[in-house]
């Protein structure tokens, strides 16, 4: 595992003060900025989103097809990223996890992921998360507050800066820090960027939105006509389980899960994907394999199963090799498919939301003082 100092890695001109807005979180500021421009203001904005969002471009001088002038003044008065790379970890598969801080100081964690021609960035959609699901790092200090659609676009900037001349962003999982369904307006105002050929041009089929399972959420979602992927967090087949595992499982149940899962494929055409962490003892059984099963089996879905990442402080251990192969087994029987998650960045804080945790955890021990600034 390679640590590179923080001031290394900072891109560009963020080392400017944070206070000043970001290009791509406030339109409105930046339309104020531009309003001198007269009748070329919004040619002018555009130009400066392609500059960051399709060239990586990340220093308004650079900008050289806009007039000098306007680059002075976006200089003084606005960044090109309100958030900067706090820390970054690069593990042994290639796998390099960033914590990113915002301008109001919070931080959230992506990751970019490479697996054969596949370059894809793992997002946060909030700042921790508000499930309560009791084997995840995320959701251990509840959640902060929504990311802003600016944001999440910022995340995959950061992202495509980590890239060789090579390497193209291929794919997004939103599975990272927050419920994205939690935030469904802003994450759909960035992926509908991150798609569009001025923005990163990604195809809608190579994004995955993963949920806890929000049922009026998932129908929404389908409705809005978008080619996306979505992945259902199930990991427990009967009700008490999944309600001790994930607690808003108490409100919503797993038949109105299943059933606006049933409604998104219906509507979209697209396969649902069901993922399913597996818990040595706890869910891993063959009695549960079976009970997925005959949940699934007359439904066109998919399982990905997710052996436990280890998160500290938490008891919960990964399952044995030969459980997760009768698991599977079990469930081939029942005609359903499924595969085993790969494990990316073992060797750095792999588990979403470790990496915050790890900065969190050392702030708490220092003095006040410290930690608000
Ligand atoms: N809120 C979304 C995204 C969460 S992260 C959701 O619930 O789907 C993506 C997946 O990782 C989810 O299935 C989540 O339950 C799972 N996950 C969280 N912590 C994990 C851990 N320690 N080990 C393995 N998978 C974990």
């Amino acid at each position: 595992m390679e640590m590179i100092p923080l001031e290394q890695i900072t891109p560009g001109t963020q080392t400017t003060s944070v206070a000043k807005p970001g290009v791509l979180i406030d339109t409105k500021a930046l339309e104020t900025l531009a309003e001198p421009l007269g009748k070329s203001a919004k040619m002018r904005i555009r130009q400066i989103r392609q500059w960051i969002l399709q060239r990586g471009i990340l220093d308004f001088d650079r900008m050289t097809d806009l007039p000098a002038g306007f680059r002075a003044e976006l200089t003084e008065k606005m960044v090109p990223l309100s958030s900067r790379i706090a820390n970054r970890q690069v593990s042994s598969d290639e796998t390099e996890k960033l914590l990113l801080r915002m301008a109001d100081g919070k931080e959230i964690e992506c990751v970019l992921m490479r697996e054969e021609n596949r370059r894809t960035a793992c997002i946060s959609t909030q700042v921790g998360c508000g499930m309560g699901c009791v084997f995840c790092a995320s959701g251990m200090f509840g959640v902060s507050r929504n990311l802003q659609a600016g944001e999440i676009l910022e995340q995959l900037v950061h992202v495509r800066t980590r890239l060789k001349p090579d390497e193209r962003l291929s794919h997004i999982v939103v599975m990272g820090m927050g419920e994205p369904m939690a935030n469904l307006q802003n994450l759909m105002a960035a992926l509908e960027v991150a798609c569009h050929p001025d923005g990163f041009g990604l195809s809608a089929r190579h994004i995955t939105i993963s949920t806890v399972g929000l049922p009026e959420r998932i129908r929404e979602l389908a409705d809005a006509g978008k080619k996306y992927h979505l992945a259902v967090s199930l990991h427990a087949p009967e009700e008490n389980l999944r309600t001790h595992l994930m607690p808003t499982n108490a409100k919503t149940g797993i038949r109105n899960i299943l059933e606006a899962a049933d409604y998104f494929f219906d509507t979209t055409g697209r396969q649902v994907t069901f993922e399913y962490i597996l818990l040595a003892g706890l869910n891993d059984g063959p009695m549960q394999a079976e009970q997925l099963g005959s949940l699934l089996s007359h439904r066109k879905s998919h399982v990905n199963l997710i052996p436990f990442n280890p998160v500290s402080g938490l008891e919960f251990r990964r399952p044995l090799p030969d459980s997760v192969r009768e698991f599977r087994d079990i469930l081939d029987n029942f005609g359903v498919s499924s595969t085993v998650r790969k494990r990316k960045g073992a060797d750095i804080s792999a588990a979403c939301g470790q990496l915050r945790r790890e900065a969190l955890v050392e702030n708490a021990t220092q003095p006040l003082e410290q930690v608000s600034n």
